[in-house]
């Protein structure tokens, strides 16, 4: 059973602290859409102000301790993310979003990388 001194979820703090200030730097650049044009899934560029983007990027700001420490027994205990306050998305100035795709193209020409449909983002330009 969890509870306080549950060594589960103490094994995963150290996890759990790295995505949170994963998340926090995602999000402020969220906040900078000018700079930060571009965001990206596992396989799908979007723009920043795609409203996918919002509904992805996680609350940050609400959190309590106990809050926190729910999430933290929700990631320890079932693997998940789920509670809004993780970032599943890389917000990208153009040059990482740049190399992000060339990431995503395959040595023989596949592309392995979509474009959303909602927001359909330029690409940034070829350096
Ligand atoms: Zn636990
Ligand atoms: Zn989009």
């Amino acid at each position: 059973m969890c509870g306080p001194g549950c060594r589960v979820c103490a094994q995963a703090e150290e996890q759990f602290n790295a995505i949170r200030t994963e998340s926090l730097a995602q999000r402020r650049r969220f906040d900078e859409p000018e700079r930060y044009p571009y965001a990206a899934g596992k396989h799908t560029l979007h723009r920043t102000d795609c409203r996918q983007i919002k509904e992805s990027v996680g609350r940050i700001t609400l959190y309590d301790s106990v809050w926190m420490q729910g999430a933290l027994t929700e990631l320890a205990h079932h693997g998940t993310t789920n509670s809004g306050w993780a970032t599943h998305m890389r917000v990208m100035d153009r040059q990482e979003a740049a190399a992000w795709i060339t990431e995503r193209n395959g040595p023989r020409g596949g592309v392995r990388y979509r474009l959303c449909r909602i927001c359909t983002p330029v690409l940034p330009a070829d350096k």
